[in-house]
Formats: structure tokens, C-alpha cells, sequence
């Protein structure tokens, strides 16, 4: 789960890092008594997406008007599909320099890594390779005096900025440990007037820890309505933006399918592992989510092990006689029982494969057609 910038700071603060005075508001008019205040300062849309500076979304202000406008503007953006609902007005910071802090979880060593940069600011995927540091540390004997040394080095920082970073790299470490993060990262942290303050936070936490996250951690629901939706009715969907939607039992053979559909030049709608239920109640459901979403065909592929394939078709029968299914519906269907169920479709005048091939290419055909119209 990600963290919106003002929850990374509040967490950032109460650790002791120096973060600019601000407030976080949902409106405009909660905002304006603020802004009026401070007189000058940066508003800073709150989304979860990255690239928001470059979209427009923080911006300095230098009179209340200015930055009532400004605030305005912003509560009215959508950054990369997401719609700003909040806004951080903070103290304008005189920047000395931009500097590039992190650490994360680095799953092919198994080890927290800590990053620096003396390029903050912009993006670290941006910055070459010579200019970042990377030092993997190991997490029996945590983060130490030597780590902040080289990264001390490699920032150019000496004296009390060398003390100070090395107090903030400890803060930042217990808080990435205390929360269970994957990601908490500084940029830009700014040099200003002998301090070092953080500008910006973002702060990713796993999810599977979160019966032991601590109890000042905030949920953010980061899942669409339809999303929402088919966690009620119990299936695993993930939203995608293309035109074949799918319905497979099992994640292994969910992603196999979405592969295939690319593989054919087709564009999957979703994923959706509909698991092994063949009952026709959840399997209506499922089909209701997905016809709801209008794709331009739809492929179910199921394979049978515990589900039987004539479960599988008298599922889909009973929905068919039950509701109008405008879309064409492709179904793959192998496994037990499954002379029975491709007899039971046949019989209804539904035709089904054995291949998954045959069947991936028929829908991404159907979906081009649909597309032509
Ligand atoms: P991001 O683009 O979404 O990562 O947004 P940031 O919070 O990192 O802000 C982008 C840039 O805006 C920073 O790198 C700074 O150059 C500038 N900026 C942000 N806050 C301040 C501030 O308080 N004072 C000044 N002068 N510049 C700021
Ligand atoms: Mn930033």
C-alpha cells in the first residue's frame, strides 16, 4: 500500500526528521484561511501516482490570491488517471541543494538497500548510474555509523550536515523497519540554511504485514469500484485497458491467458481468477462484473481438475437462459468431465475448444471486429 506525502511526513516528524510546516485540506474552503496566513508557500497535489511535479502538481505561491488560485487549479487535476482529493500547503523552503535518500527492499538480495544521490529532485530512474550510491545492509547488524560515513561521502556532506544525516539515516531505518515498509524515500531532501529537511516522502508498506502494522498507520484503498466489487463477490480482478475480457480458474492460468491474448495481438480487459468456483450463482455474478465493464469480447478459460467441466457448462447455461448476452463469449473448457460439458454447450448451440490457442486467437478475433464498428 502506498502512503499519500502528508501521511509520509506526519510518520517522517513524529521520528525527529525536520519536514516543512504545513496542512493537509480536502477543499478549497478549509484551505483558504491557511494560505491567507502564510501569505507564500507551495501547494502540493496529494495523489498516490508518481511524476506529479511534472503534471503540474506542486507549485509555489507568493501572495494569498496567487495561491488560492493555484490550490483551486489543483483540487481540479486528475494526475495520471487519479483525482486529486487533497491538497499539502507548506512553508516555502529557500533550497541550498536537492539531494536523492531511500531505502527498499531489494528482493533479489534479500536485503534492505539504501540509495543516495547527490541528484535529487528529479526522478532516480533518470540519474546515471556512477552518480548513485547503493549499499546493501544487512539486516542483523542494521544500519550503522559507516553506512552514513559513505553515504556522507558521496552526498558531499561534512561537518554537522555529515552529523545530521547520519541521525536521519538512523530514523529512517527504525521507521522503515517499525512500519514494515518496502519503500521510504527522500526527494528532494534539501539543504537549507544548515538543515537538512525533507521536501518530499513517499512510503510504500506490505500489505501481507498489515495485522501487525502499527496502529498509527493509515488504510488508503487503492482499489477501483469494480475492483471493490468482485472482492465482494469473492473472484480476484485487476483492472486492465484493453478490449477481451477474461475469466480463468486459477492465477497461473489467468496470466498464462493474458499472455496469450498479447501473444495474438489481442488486449485483455482484466484479470479475473474466478478460483475454482463452478457454481452458477458465483459464476453470474462474474459474468454480470465483466459484461458490465463492455468489452468487445469475452474469454472464459477453465480448466478442470476439482471443477468439473459439466459444472463449469451448467453454470454458463443457466446464466445465458437467464440474461441477454449481447457480447460473444469464447469458452475454452478441458479437463474432468469434459466430453460431458462440451456436450451440454453444443447441445445450447454454444460452441467451445479444446485448444487455448485456437480459442485466444477466436476472441482476439471477435474483439477486432467488434472494434471495426
Ligand atoms: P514530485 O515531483 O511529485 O516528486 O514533487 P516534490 O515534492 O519532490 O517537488 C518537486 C520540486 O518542487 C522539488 O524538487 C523542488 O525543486 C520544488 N519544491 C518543492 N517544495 C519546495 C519548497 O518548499 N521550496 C522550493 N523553493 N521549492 C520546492
Ligand atoms: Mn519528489
Amino acid at each position: 500500500m502506498k502512503l499519500f506525502e502528508y501521511q509520509v511526513k506526519k510518520i517522517l516528524g513524529k521520528f525527529g526528521v525536520n519536514v516543512p510546516q504545513g496542512e493537509v485540506f480536502l477543499t478549497l474552503d478549509q484551505a483558504r484561511n491557511f494560505i491567507e496566513r502564510m501569505g507564500e508557500g507551495v501547494v502540493k497535489a496529494q495523489v498516490l501516482t508518481g511524476g506529479r511535479g511534472k503534471a503540474g502538481g506542486v507549485k509555489l505561491f507568493t501572495t494569498p490570491a496567487e495561491g488560492i488560485s493555484l490550490a483551486q487549479n489543483i483540487f481540479n487535476m486528475t494526475i495520471k488517471g487519479e483525482k486529486v482529493k487533497a491538497i499539502l500547503i507548506e512553508e516555502k523552503i529557500p533550497i541550498e541543494q536537492e539531494l536523492y535518500l531511500s531505502l527498499f527492499v531489494d528482493g533479489r538480495i534479500k536485503k534492505p538497500v539504501l540509495i543516495a544521490s547527490q541528484a535529487g529532485g528529479v526522478d532516480i530512474e533518470e540519474v546515471l548510474e556512477e552518480q548513485i550510491l547503493k549499499l546493501p545492509i544487512d539486516p542483523l547488524i542494521g544500519l550503522r555509523n559507516y553506512h552514513a560515513n559513505i553515504t556522507a561521502q558521496k552526498l558531499g556532506l561534512a561537518g554537522d550536515l555529515a552529523e545530521q544525516l547520519t541521525a536521519l539515516l538512523k530514523k529512517m531505518y527504525e521507521i522503515f523497519q517499525a512500519y514494515e515498509a518496502e519503500l521510504l524515500e527522500i526527494n528532494p531532501l534539501v539543504v537549507s540554511r544548515g538543515k537538512l529537511i525533507a521536501a518530499d516522502g513517499k512510503m510504500t508498506v506490505d500489505d501481507d504485514a498489515r495485522f501487525r502494522w502499527p496502529s498509527d498507520l493509515p488504510f488508503n484503498e487503492e482499489k477501483t469500484l469494480l475492483e471493490k466489487r468482485a472482492e465482494e463477490i469473492g473472484v480476484s480482478y485487476v483492472e486492465l485497458d484493453g478490449d477481451i475480457a477474461v475469466m480463468a480458474n486459477g492465477a497461473g492460468i489467468t496470466m498464462a491467458t493474458l499472455d496469450l491474448i498479447a501473444y495474438f495481438g489481442g488486449r485483455p480487459k482484466n484479470f479475473m481468477d474466478a478460483g475454482g468456483g463452478a457454481n452458477a450463482e458465483q459464476m453470474a455474478k462474474a459474468l454480470d462484473l465483466l459484461l458490465s465493464t463492455n468489452p468487445k469480447a469475452i474469454l472464459i478459460n477453465i480448466f478442470g481438475g476439482i471443477t468439473r467441466c459439466d459444472e463449469v457448462a451448467k453454470a454458463y447455461l443457466t446464466v445465458k437462459n437467464e440474461r441477454e448476452i449481447s457480447v460473444p463469449v469464447v469458452i475454452r473448457l478441458v479437463g474432468t468431465n469434459e466430453e460431458i460439458g462440451v456436450s451440454m454447450l453444443k447441445e445450447a448451440g454454444v460452441e467451445s475448444f479444446s485448444s487455448l490457442r485456437e480459442a485466444v486467437i477466436k476472441a482476439v478475433e471477435l474483439s477486432r471486429v467488434g472494434r471495426d464498428n
